[in-house]
C-alpha cells in the first residue's frame, strides 16, 4: 500500500468514517515505515513495510480523525 493508493482511496470515496458513516476527506502526516521481522526459523528473515497517517474526516459537523498505520481496513 502506497501513498498513491490512499489518496486513490479517497479519490474514489471509498474510504468510510467509523462515527458518521460519510467518505472520509483528508488525511495528514503520511509516513513509510520499514522493520524487519525476525520469526526465528533459520533464514527467514521477512520485510514488512507499512505506513502511518492520520485520517481525517472532514465532513461537515464531523470532527472525528484518527492517527492509524491499519487505515487500509478502512478502504473496502
Ligand atoms: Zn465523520
Amino acid at each position: 500500500m502506497s501513498v498513491e493508493r490512499l489518496k486513490k482511496a479517497i479519490a474514489e470515496q471509498q474510504m468510510k468514517c467509523p462515527s458518521c458513516g460519510k467518505a472520509i476527506q483528508e488525511f495528514d502526516k503520511y509516513q513509510e515505515m520499514a522493520s524487519s521481522v525476525w520469526d526465528g526459523a533459520g533464514d527467514s528473515n521477512l520485510e514488512t513495510k507499512g505506513a502511518k497517517v492520520t485520517l481525517i474526516c472532514g465532513n461537515d459537523g464531523c470532527a472525528w480523525k484518527e492517527r492509524t498505520e491499519f487505515w487500509q481496513s478502512f478502504v473496502d
